[in-house]
């Protein structure tokens, strides 16, 4: 039984050299809860990193367990230390086990002691952990197809949908597609085999809404910041390409996976998006770029794997690939290690230099002044930046610091294209 992987949230103190966001987040996990990132290689039956990137990026034959109860409880598992004073099962006295708080039923404790004196700390957290917590598990359901669910045509002008209202305002079908995707046999195999009550039909319906938004936040971000460089796919083809796509966006990744910019500008001349990344995993995405102009009407969607810059010079410089009107990066990351930054500074020299519109979303607040900062240094032109109104609604738990405020995918973004004029 071949299944979905854990995903890995991003860095929180990360202490690497790699250019793979991957390696980082084990890194970043050690730091946070040492021994966490084996715990994650033991659940999943592997021996080091190098055999966890081969099965992410889909080079492996996939993970398996015997079933699903195993495939959840190993998932859990990766949940399970002492969030107070970090201490994994295997360091637990004779007899003792971890309890999981049971009002989020996400973290878990080694004493009563550790859990009164964590409480003033995860109070703050506890009610949104718990949505956290059903989130991670009705996630699966993306791997099942019951999501995304499908979505309508915009019956008002991309202008005027200016944030998540808006957008819900034109779903008349969301509800009771929310309603059979709630009640499914998927969701009742998930809760048959997860060894937690199965919540309220209206929190599961609240978690597939979170779930769905963070997928259309990627491709609301590619449609905003067309709009916001005045780029009209309706005038002329345009193609735009992801930068440093990882795994988490193409893993499961589909042709379909852009169609919400059909919705966006009807009647458009043909829009191209090529996810380019060292963690590109493979899949029906994983195909040749366009050469020339891709069919009116419809979203092309391939993947190419490998660093932005080296796409560059081996592919669309030798014109294999259609040069981009505008690249997007989702979460680039940059900011957090001199390793990051190493991989993506021919990047964003080459963006720079090539006066190409670009589009890059972060985490949180603190993310976007860390990239300004970079962008500041490198004499990038930024045009804007701020809160994204499309951000993901789904809270994402720094895994080994549960406790920490919660970020959220594509909350911030920055928009900048070509130098700084120059003052004189
Ligand atoms: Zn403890
Ligand atoms: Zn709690």
């Amino acid at each position: 039984m071949t299944s979905q992987i854990p995903a890995l949230t991003q860095p929180d103190t990360p202490r690497t050299d790699s250019v793979f966001s991957i390696l980082s987040g084990f890194y970043s996990l050690d730091s946070g809860v040492p021994g966490l990132s084996q715990v994650i290689l033991d659940k999943l039956n592997m021996k080091d990193y190098g055999e966890y990137r081969a099965a992410v990026e889909g080079k492996a034959e996939g993970i398996s367990f015997r079933n699903y109860k195993e495939m959840f409880k190993k998932m859990e598992e990766t949940f399970e230390f002492c969030t107070s004073c970090n201490r994994l099962p295997a360091r637990l006295a004779e007899g003792q086990t971890l309890k999981r708080c049971v009002k989020c039923l996400n973290v878990y404790y080694c004493t009563k002691e550790c859990q009164r004196k964590d409480w003033p700390l995860h109070k703050k957290v506890c009610k949104m952990l718990r949505l956290v917590a059903i989130d991670r598990l009705v996630e699966w359901l993306m791997f099942t197809g019951d999501l995304p669910l499908p979505t309508a045509k915009w019956s008002k002008p991309a202008a005027e949908v200016k944030n998540w209202d808006d957008w819900l305002g034109m779903q008349e079908d969301l509800a009771p597609r929310l309603d059979a995707a709630s009640s499914g046999a998927n969701m009742a195999t998930l809760w048959k085999n997860v060894g937690r009550p199965r919540p309220a039909d209206s929190d599961l319906q609240a978690s597939l809404w979170r779930i769905q938004s963070e997928f259309l936040s990627r491709v609301l971000a590619v449609g905003t910041a067309l709009r916001h460089f005045g780029l009209d796919p309706r005038a002329k083809p345009l193609t735009v390409h992801i930068a440093g796509a990882s795994h988490n966006e193409t893993m499961g990744a589909r042709p379909t996976d852009y169609d919400e910019l059909n919705n966006m500008f009807p009647g458009h001349q043909g829009i191209e998006v090529v996810l380019v990344g060292p963690e590109v995993a493979d899949g029906p995405v994983t195909r040749p770029p366009l050469r020339s102009f891709g069919p009116r009407q419809r979203v092309y969607v391939s993947a190419h794997k490998g660093l932005y810059h080296h796409f560059w010079e081996d592919v669309v410089e030798k014109e294999e690939a259609a040069k981009p009107d505008l690249v997007v990066g989702f979460h680039p990351g940059f900011h957090a290690n001199q390793g990051l930054l190493e991989g993506w500074l021919p990047t964003l020299l080459l963006l720079r230099d090539y006066d190409i519109p670009s589009f890059f979303t972060v985490f949180s607040e603190a993310e976007l002044e860390a990239s300004l900062h970079i962008l500041q240094e490198l004499e990038m032109h930024v045009r804007d930046s701020g809160t994204n109104p499309f951000s993901a609604q789904k809270p994402e738990q720094r895994h080994s610091s549960p406790n920490k405020a919660p970020v959220y995918c594509n909350s911030h973004y920055v928009r900048f294209q070509g130098s700084l004029p120059r003052a004189d």
